[in-house]
C-alpha cells in the first residue's frame, strides 16, 4: 500500500536520512522505532511531502507520489497526523474534523458519506464527541492530540501516518490512544506508527523497523523484534 525505497532527506546540507526502504502492506500496522534524533519524524515528513526528499521513491497505492506537494499526497490518500498538536484553534471540534475530509472534495478521492464518517470519528473518540462545539484551542493538550488523529481518520485515507500520538499524554489517555489504534486496525486501516512507547507499539503492530542514525538497522515481524535481545536492550527498557 505504501512503499518507500532508498529515501534520502536533509535539512540544509545535513543529511538525516541515508537511504530508508520500508513497506506498509494494506491493512497492516507497521511501526518505526528509534532513539531521539534517529530520523523518525523526518521519515514521516518526507513521506507526506512536508519536506522534499533528496532522493528515493514513495509509492502510495501503486501511484508514485515522490516529490508531490503535501496537499496532493493527501488527495492521493495519505493522512499525516503530525507530532505536536496541529489543530485549528479558533474552529470548533466538528469543523476541524470536517476540514480533515476536505481533500475528499476532489476527483482523486471517493467522497463517500462524510456525515456518516463524522459520526464514526466521534464514536471512536468519545472525548471529542462530548466537546463537539468547543473551540479546538480550548481543548486540553491530550484532547487536541486526539483531534489531530481523528482528523486524519476523516480523510478516509489509504494510509495514516501517526507520529507520536501519545506524546505528552497522561497514562490513561495513552491507553485510550492505543485502544483507538487497535480499533482502527480491526477495521482494516493501514497505519505507519512512530511511538516513544516502543513495547506498546510492537504489541499493536504487525511489523517493525528500527531506525538508527538515519538508517534501518533491523526489521522484522513485531513479535520477533519484541524478543530480539538487542532491540529489547536498546528500546524496550532492557530485560
Ligand atoms: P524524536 O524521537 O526526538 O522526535 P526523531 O527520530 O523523530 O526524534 P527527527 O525529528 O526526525 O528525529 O530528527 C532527526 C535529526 O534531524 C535530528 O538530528 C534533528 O536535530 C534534525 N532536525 C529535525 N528537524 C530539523 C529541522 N527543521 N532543521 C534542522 N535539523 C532538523
Amino acid at each position: 500500500m505504501l512503499s518507500i525505497s532508498n529515501l534520502h532527506a536533509a535539512y540544509g546540507k545535513v543529511e538525516v536520512l541515508h537511504g530508508i526502504s520500508l513497506d506498509v502492506p494494506k491493512g497492516k500496522v507497521v511501526t518505526l522505532i528509534g532513539s531521539n534524533g534517529a530520523g523518525k519524524t523526518t521519515t514521516m515528513r518526507a513521506i507526506s511531502g512536508m519536506i522534499k526528499a533528496k532522493a528515493g521513491n514513495v509509492t502510495l497505492a501503486g501511484v508514485d507520489v515522490t516529490g508531490l506537494a503535501s496537499h496532493k499526497i493527501a488527495r492521493a490518500g495519505l493522512a499525516h497526523s503530525p507530532e505536536g498538536r496541529r489543530v485549528f484553534a479558533t474552529m470548533s471540534v466538528v469543523d476541524n474534523l470536517l476540514l480533515g475530509a476536505f481533500p475528499r472534495f476532489t476527483r482523486m478521492r471517493p467522497r463517500g458519506d462524510i456525515k456518516q464518517d463524522l459520526e464514526r470519528a466521534l464514536e471512536l473518540f468519545p472525548r471529542l464527541k462530548e466537546r463537539q462545539t468547543q473551540l479546538a484551542g480550548t481543548l486540553s493538550g491530550g484532547e487536541q492530540q486526539m483531534l489531530a488523529m481523528a482528523r486524519a481518520v476523516m480523510l478516509n485515507p489509504e494510509v495514516i501516518l501517526l507520529d507520536e500520538p501519545s506524546m505528552g499524554l497522561a497514562p490513561i489517555l495513552v491507553e485510550e490512544v492505543f485502544r483507538i489504534i487497535s480499533r482502527l486496525k480491526a477495521e482494516g486501516v493501514t497505519m505507519l506508527l512512530v511511538e516513544q512507547f516502543a513495547a506498546a507499539a510492537l504489541n499493536v503492530a504487525d511489523y517493525g523497523y528500527v531506525l538508527e542514525n538515519g538508517r534501518i538497522s533491523v526489521h522484522g515481524p513485531a513479535e520477533k523484534l519484541k524478543n530480539d535481545p538487542a532491540v529489547k536492550a536498546a528500546y524496550l527498557g532492557g530485560g
